[in-house]
C-alpha cells in the first residue's frame, strides 16, 4: 500500500527521476511529476497530494510564485510544500517560509535527510487532516445535541406556558376575595414569582422563533414614535430609582424602515439593562439617530460597567455577570441574546464599550434597507 502521493516539480529531468526513484523505494510513496510550476498547479488541483518538493529555479513561473499560487488556492493551500534549493547559500529561507512552505532540503541532497523529512511531514500533515474529520465529526454532533436541547426547551416552554396562564388569573381571582394580611402576602409571593417564570417562558419561545430564522416584517415609522413606545413606563422606573434618563434624536424626525414590535423590544432590553444595572443617582441617555441609510441606537449609562472576562458571553443564552448575591438583580440572561438575534435578524450589529465602574455603551447599527418579510 502506498504512504501517500508526492508531487515532484523540477525542469530538470535527471533531478525528478532521482527523486521518484529514491522516494518510491525508500518511502513507499506514490509520485508523480511536473516539469513546471504550470503544469505542478495544474496536478495539485486536480489530485489528492500528500506533499509538493518544488524545485526554486525553474523557467516561467519559479518555485516562491507557484507556491505562492498554491498557498493562495483553498484546495491546495493545506498541502505542505519542501523547497528543493541549489545550495544552502543561494536560498533566501526567510522568503520560503513566508511564502508558505513548510521546510527545504539542499542539493547535494542528503538521502537520509529527505526521506526524513518528508516521511515527517506527510505524517504531520495526515494528523491534521485526521483531526479535522474528529472535530468536524464533534461540531455534527454539538450542533445535533443543541437542536435536540432547542427542541426540547421549546416545548416545554409551550406545554407549561398555558398551566401558567391559568394559574395566574386563578391567583387574580383569589385576590378579589376576602383575604388575612397573611394570604395577601402569600399571593404576592405566588404573584410575583408567577409572572417571573410567564418572562422567562415568553422570552425563550420569542427567542426560538426568532432563532428559527424570519424576515423582519419592515414598515415605515417614525424614529420619535418608535422610541416613545419603546419607552412606554421607564420614566417612573427612573424616577423610583432617581436615575437621569434622558433621549436624543434627530431635531425633524425622520422615518425608519423596521420591524415596529422587535425593534421596540431592542431598545426597550437595552434601556431596561441600563437602568438596572445602574446605581441610584447615575444617568442613562438613549440616542437613536439614521446615518446613510443606517439606523444606530446607541444606550449609554454610567452604571457598574462589565468586566472584561464576561466580554465574549455577554450575548449568550442565560449568561449572567457573576455578582455577589447582595448586588444581583432579578434577571434571567435572555434579554440579550434576544437583542442580538433581532438586530442580525435585520442584518444588523451590536457592540459594547465598557469599563468596570464607569458605565457601559452598547451600539446597534442596522440597514434601513436589508431584507423584509414577503
Ligand atoms: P439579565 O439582565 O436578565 O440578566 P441580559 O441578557 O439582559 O440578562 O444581560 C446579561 C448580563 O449582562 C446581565 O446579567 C448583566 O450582568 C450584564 N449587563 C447587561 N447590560 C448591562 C449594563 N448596561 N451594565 C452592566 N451590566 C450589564
Amino acid at each position: 500500500m502506498s504512504n501517500g502521493t508526492i508531487l515532484v516539480v523540477d525542469d530538470v529531468e535527471y533531478n525528478r527521476r532521482i527523486l521518484d526513484g529514491l522516494l518510491r523505494q525508500h518511502g513507499g510513496y506514490d509520485i508523480l511529476q511536473a516539469a513546471d510550476g504550470l503544469e505542478a498547479l495544474a496536478i495539485a488541483r486536480q489530485t489528492r497530494l500528500d506533499l509538493v518538493l518544488l524545485d526554486i529555479n525553474m523557467p516561467n513561473l519559479d518555485g516562491f510564485e507557484t507556491c505562492i499560487q498554491l498557498k493562495a488556492d483553498s484546495r491546495t493551500r493545506p498541502v505542505p510544500v519542501i523547497f528543493v534549493s541549489s545550495s544552502d547559500e543561494s536560498l533566501d529561507k526567510v522568503r520560503a517560509f513566508g511564502v508558505g512552505a513548510i521546510d527545504y532540503v539542499t542539493k547535494p541532497l542528503h538521502i537520509p535527510e529527505v526521506l526524513a523529512r518528508v516521511n515527517t511531514h506527510v505524517a504531520l500533515y495526515r494528523q491534521q487532516r485526521e483531526l479535522e474529520v474528529l472535530r468536524q465529526e464533534q461540531i455534527r454532533h454539538l450542533e445535533a445535541i443543541a437542536e435536540i436541547k432547542d427542541k426540547f426547551v421549546r416545548s416545554v416552554s409551550h406545554d407549561l406556558k398555558n398551566p401558567l396562564g391559568i394559574i395566574i388569573g386563578a391567583v387574580e381571582t383569589l385576590r378579589e376575595s376576602p383575604l388575612t394580611e397573611e394570604q395577601v402576602q402569600l399571593v404576592d409571593i405566588i404573584e410575583r414569582k408567577t409572572g417571573f417564570m410567564l418572562a422567562i417562558i415568553s422570552d425563550l419561545l420569542d427567542i426560538a422563533r426568532i432563532e428559527a430564522g424570519y424576515a423582519p416584517n419592515r414598515a415605515p415609522i417614525s424614529l420619535h414614535l418608535l422610541v416613545q413606545e419603546a419607552l412606554i413606563g421607564f420614566d417612573l422606573l427612573a424616577e423610583r430609582k432617581q436615575i437621569d434618563l434622558t433621549m436624543q434624536l434627530p431635531k425633524g424626525d425622520a422615518e425608519v424602515n423596521v420591524e415596529r414590535h422587535a425593534m421596540c423590544r431592542v431598545i426597550a432590553n437595552l434601556v431596561a439593562n441600563a437602568l438596572k444595572y445602574t446605581p441610584t443617582g447615575g444617568s442613562v441617555m438613549l440616542e437613536a439617530f439614521t446615518e446613510d441609510d443606517h439606523l444606530s441606537i446607541i444606550v449609554r449609562d454610567n452604571g457598574m460597567g462589565i468586566p472584561e472576562e464576561a466580554l465574549p458571553h455577554l450575548f449568550e443564552k442565560f449568561y449572567r455577570v457573576p455578582q455577589p448575591a447582595y448586588l444581583q438583580e432579578e434577571g434571567t440572561g435572555l434579554g440579550l441574546a434576544i437583542v442580538k438575534a433581532i438586530v442580525e435578524q435585520h442584518d444588523g450589529t451590536i457592540s459594547v464599550e465598557t469599563a468596570l465602574g464607569e458605565g457601559s455603551i452598547f451600539s446597534v447599527k442596522l440597514p434601513l434597507r436589508g431584507r423584509s418579510a414577503k
